[in-house]
């Protein structure tokens, strides 16, 4: 549920909302060559290539020059991301406030992708074993985020099982303390 919580959040605090599964599902659709680069990896739900992930999120922030804030959502995926976001923010004299994380068992996660890949259209949701793979990256990649932000005091697990409401008044609650 992070995209429709990130779809609040930037509401409510007058954010940028990047999401990079969209940014890619959007030149998927436009057929560019990202697209088809970033396809190729989303079917089997392994990460795309660093670099051209953090290409395209560098571009996405350099294009709000006037951004009150901005909400990454799927973004760092790993350290190396991680550190480049760091650079990145640097040279715009800002950092990172807060690493939210939803968590949510992964067998109830994957009964919930399962269960939207009815009807969102996503390949990657669709299948099982996809959807297992993705969880097996986010153990082998960007699980090691959580000592990453813990250790620099930034990291706020919400509980990610409930309704859509209680997740946001959770997320706020967390918001409200930065
Ligand atoms: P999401 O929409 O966040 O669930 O992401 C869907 C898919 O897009 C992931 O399984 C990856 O294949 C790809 N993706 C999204 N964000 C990233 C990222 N930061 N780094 C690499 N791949 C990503």
């Amino acid at each position: 549920g992070k995209g429709t919580q990130a779809e609040f959040v930037k509401i409510k605090y007058d954010l940028i909302h990047i999401s990079t599964g969209d940014l890619f599902r959007n030149n998927i659709s436009n057929n560019t060559e990202l697209g088809l680069l970033a396809k190729s990896y989303m079917d089997k739900g392994d990460l795309v290539p660093d670099e051209v992930t953090i290409k395209m999120l560098e571009a996405e922030v350099n294009n709000h020059p006037n951004a009150k804030g901005f909400i990454f959502d799927g973004f760092p995926r790993n350290t190396l991301q991680a550190d480049a976001l760091e650079v990145l923010l640097q040279s715009h004299e800002t950092e990172v406030s807060a690493m939210i994380a939803l968590e949510v068992d992964d067998n109830v996660l994957v009964q919930r992708l399962l269960k939207r890949g009815e009807t969102s259209g996503r390949p990657d949701d669709a299948n099982e074993v996809v959807v297992r793979n993705r969880i097996k990256i986010y153990y082998g990649e960007t699980a090691v985020l959580k000592s990453y932000y813990s250790n620099k005091n930034k990291y706020y697990g919400v509980d990610g099982v409930g309704s859509v409401e209680d997740i946001t008044v959770r997320l706020n609650a967390v918001i409200n303390t930065l």
